[in-house]
């Protein structure tokens, strides 16, 4: 609905600035369901000396366009919702042994001088992460999350996905996201004017019934390009600058977009094609039901796949450690989950889902985007949310049929990776606790996540 939203308005604010523009709508009878036949079908109605395109942020689209024949010239030009450029990326990965997004980042922040005096980064350190990560606290009042009416074209379209697409998952209801350039502006001033101050604090905390906590909320508008990353760095660090915000709030956000977003992308075009096939843990769990909204006793995920489908968002630490570290240590089938988080989010892309699952959460590319596995067990989850307390499960406990499944499922997959992840020297500590561990207690975590799994396998609630 978002997208559909948003290209219907652009077309429309370009048809008032006086353009000729051919939308084709999907239901338009002539619509042959393909970029490259839909630009053929526009070269032979407007005969064009020739085609200007921006250059395609998924690899099978670009590849569509390099390997189709039009008979006449194509210029693709290089996409303006990134900053970096792949030959940039290039020079910069070429000849290291290890691409911490660390160093591309302190790299972009030089080059695009944001955050620096006189050479060295504001407040003498490059990254403020560690003061990042406070639980949420009771009783905070979290502002709301821009939103707008929808106007004639947005419920059009809400009606056409009501219709077509019933059976999909998602809410159609509420519609949050803004739709045009402005609305987009808004959105982003919104952000900084009443989120960015605690953004830094509470990245990492999560609350039952608060979805959208102290997060930006414009991977959306960014990915569409109806936002710029550099107005939006610039934007928070103006804010700092006129003392509204507190450095690690501001640092922590443009370290997110001109470091891991541009980061991502970078990887992505650098392993493409192939990347979606990388995988080191050998799983083929199916997904089960409670992803596509089924009952679940777990508390965590039962919330966060319950946000994801009313509003097509998740923030990032219910992405990477309730949904991701579950599809990890449960060891699920990398191509279902790389599916589902590009169904599930109105910011889902190819360039964007990939790396961050693939490479993210199911370490599948060895540790080139995560130096180690995002798994943890229950107390992790315990710490940065509220969710353990309407629990089912019971998190203190380790084992046996109402302990927290994160508990021994972290275990028993550190266990059964010996061999692929001892070596690492980030879990050097964690592997020397399961070393202290008798062999009754290992025992006891590979009946109860056989025992687990087993349920899971057969679409029982977990
Ligand atoms: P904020 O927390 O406010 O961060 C600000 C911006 O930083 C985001 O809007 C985004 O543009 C950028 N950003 C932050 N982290 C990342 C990251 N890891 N990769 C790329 N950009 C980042 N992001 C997407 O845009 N599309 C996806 O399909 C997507 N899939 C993800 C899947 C998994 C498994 C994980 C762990 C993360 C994924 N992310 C994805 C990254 C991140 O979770 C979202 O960008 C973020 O939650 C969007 O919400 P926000 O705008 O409120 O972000
Ligand atoms: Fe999630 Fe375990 Fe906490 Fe339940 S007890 S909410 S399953 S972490």
């Amino acid at each position: 609905m978002f997208i559909f939203s948003a290209m219907r308005h652009f077309a429309h604010e370009l048809r008032e600035l006086g353009y000729q523009v051919q939308y084709t709508k999907i239901d338009d009878q002539e619509n042959t369901h393909s970029f490259t036949a839909e630009l053929e079908r526009a070269i032979k109605l407007y005969q064009p000396e020739k085609v200007v395109v921006t250059e395609p942020s998924e690899y099978r689209v670009l590849e569509s366009f390099k390997d189709h024949e039009f008979n006449l010239p194509i210029e693709i030009r290089q996409d303006d919702r990134f900053l970096s450029t792949h030959d940039e990326f290039k020079e910069w990965a070429n000849g290291r042994k290890q691409l911490r997004m660390e160093y591309f980042y302190r790299e972009m922040r030089k080059k695009y001088n944001i955050l620096i005096d006189n050479g060295k980064p504001t407040g003498g350190q490059w990254n403020y992460d560690h003061e990042n990560r406070k639980p949420a606290k009771d009783g905070m009042s979290i502002p709301k999350t821009f939103s707008i009416e929808p106007d004639s074209i947005t419920l059009e379209v809400m009606d056409l996905v009501s219709e077509k697409f019933s059976n999909h998952f998602g809410d159609t209801e509420p519609f949050h996201f803004a739709v045009t350039r402005k609305q987009s502006l808004l959105a982003l001033n919104q952000f900084i004017e009443k989120r960015l101050i605690n953004f830094g604090d509470y990245q990492d905390a999560m609350i039952e019934g608060e979805p959208w906590m102290y997060h930006s909320h414009i991977s959306f508008y960014l990915n569409c390009g109806l936002l710029f990353p550099l107005e939006c760095v610039k934007a928070v660090e103006d804010a700092y600058q006129k003392g509204q915000v507190p450095l690690n709030a501001a640092e922590g956000f443009i370290r997110q977009i001109i470091g891991w977003r541009e980061y991502v992308c970078g990887i992505y075009w650098r392993r493409m094609r192939g990347y979606e096939f990388e995988e080191v843990f050998d799983a083929s769990g199916k997904l089960p039901p409670l992803f596509w909204g089924g009952e679940a006793k777990m508390n965590c995920l039962h919330q966060c796949v319950k946000e994801t489908k009313e509003n097509a968002y998740a923030h990032h630490i219910q992405r990477l450690m309730i949904l991701g570290n579950f599809a990890l240590i449960a060891g699920l089938s990398p191509k279902e989950i790389n599916e589902w988080y590009l169904i599930v989010y109105a910011d889902a892309y190819h360039w964007v889902e990939l790396p961050n699952v693939t490479g993210m959460i199911l370490f599948g590319d060895g540790g080139l985007l995560a130096s180690k596995p995002y798994a943890s067990s229950g107390a992790y989850i315990n710490k940065m949310s509220d969710y353990c307390k309407k629990c089912h499960y019971k998190v203190s406990h380790k084992n046996g049929l109402d302990a927290c499944p994160f508990n021994y499922l972290y275990w028993d997959f550190l266990n059964r990776n010996q061999d692929k992840l001892k070596k690492n020297n980030r879990l050097g500590f964690v592997y020397k606790n399961l070393e202290r561990m008798d062999e009754e207690k290992i025992e006891t975590i590979k009946k109860d996540s056989r025992r687990f799994l087993k349920s899971l396998e057969n679409g029982e609630e977990v």
